[in-house]
């Protein structure tokens, strides 16, 4: 079986075969193995250094009513908030002060009618802190105002698609959201020229094995610059709150496939991975991962932002917390990698000849 670790590490795919036989592979020496091939990669591609992001929860007010969310519409437990243009920028300057330089806005799927607000939030941030990236994470809008965003100067936009079977998709969303459309966003924002990211909830409910290797297959056909996986986690209000919660083996198994397929793409160690498993940044930056998001939204309403149950907002998983982020890193060989962290079409970073070749993804475009 290792030799199609070694296959994937050299032409970066596999049959559909090829996925199921490594994802379904339950031989310890083989995952090992799988592991170390995707964190030798990554460490060419990036070193030890990983990418920080400073996390904005920017509202969890939502349009839309996915069964899986513990902020979606229908859920009348939850308090709503929506932060400010300058609670915004005082979280940019604090996260600017702490060294980030990407900060991510993420949220809810906000009314249509407050794109400009956003674009102008967007607008702000890139003139006060000309060096970093903007990142949105704020789900499906028509074409046009994802171009606003990009005129305003959002570089990247992550999106997962969350499931490519139109029935597992059906089976985790409300009637009136529909798989094409997110495609035919997904589409839209790598025709503008964003960094996009996208990917699913490893072990969500009813997920097949083959639904995987479907997915596996779109990212695949995609390209996308960067991959967002977790494992799904229950949140108790939702009509899903009762399914099991994911497996962090099976999400680690998916960022070492996804290293192995894509060595320059950016990865990052989810907070739902570490919600579930308190070693989980650590397991996912093992397994391949090179990127984490700490929090730098205000204290209060972390709690309020309550995607799904148990979530970590604290300690190393917050940016006042990087110190000890920088610890735990430190611990197996890492650091933080305070730069920008865009994609790199083309990236080596090889220990023995210091050799580097960069074309900036921002140059390109
Ligand atoms: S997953 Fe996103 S779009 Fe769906 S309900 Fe939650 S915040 Fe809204």
């Amino acid at each position: 079986m290792t030799e199609l670790v070694d296959i994937l590490r050299t032409e970066h795919h596999l049959s559909s075969n090829g996925y199921r036989s490594l994802l379904t592979c339950d031989d310890v020496k083989v995952n090992d193995y799988l592991q170390s091939q995707a964190r030798q990669v990554a460490n060419d591609v990036f070193g030890k250094g990983i990418f920080v992001r400073g996390l904005i929860e920017l509202t969890n007010v939502c349009r839309n009513d996915c069964y899986y969310c513990g902020i979606r519409k229908s859920n009348t437990a939850v308090e709503r908030y929506m932060l400010t243009a300058e609670q915004v920028m005082q979280c940019c300057e604090q996260g600017h002060k702490l060294g980030f330089r990407t900060f991510v806005l993420q949220g809810g799927e906000l009314p249509r009618d407050k794109w400009q607000w956003i674009a102008g939030l967007v607008a702000e941030i890139k003139t006060s802190w000309y060096d970093c990236a903007v990142t949105l994470s704020l789900g499906e809008w028509p074409k046009d105002v994802y171009k606003e965003f990009r005129k305003a100067g959002a570089d990247r936009y992550l999106l997962r698609h969350e499931s490519h079977n139109a029935t597992h998709y059906s089976m985790l969303h409300p009637a009136e959201m529909s798989l094409n459309n997110r495609l035919q966003c997904l589409n839209w924002l790598k025709e503008l020229g964003f960094q996009v990211g996208t990917g699913i909830m490893a072990g969500s409910p009813w997920q097949t094995l083959d639904n995987i290797v479907e997915d596996i297959e779109f990212i695949e056909n995609f390209q996308p610059e960067m991959i967002g996986l977790g494992p799904f986690v229950p949140q108790h209000e939702t009509p899903l709150g009762n399914h099991a919660t994911g497996s962090a083996v099976l999400t680690c198994k998916l960022y070492s496939i996804f290293r192995l397929m894509f060595p320059n793409a950016l990865i990052p160690s989810t907070t739902a991975l570490n919600s579930i498993d308190s070693h989980g940044r650590i397991k996912g930056i093992m397994a391949g991962a090179n990127v984490v998001m700490p929090n730098l939204s205000p204290t209060n309403v972390r709690e309020l932002y309550a995607l799904y149950d148990g979530k970590s907002s604290v300690n190393a998983e917050a940016a006042e917390g990087i110190a000890q982020l920088e610890a735990q890193l430190k611990t197996i060989g890492y650091h933080i990698n305070w730069s920008r962290g865009d994609f790199n079409k083309c990236t080596i970073h090889n220990a023995h000849n210091t050799q580097f070749i960069m074309h900036n993804f921002s140059t390109q475009n």
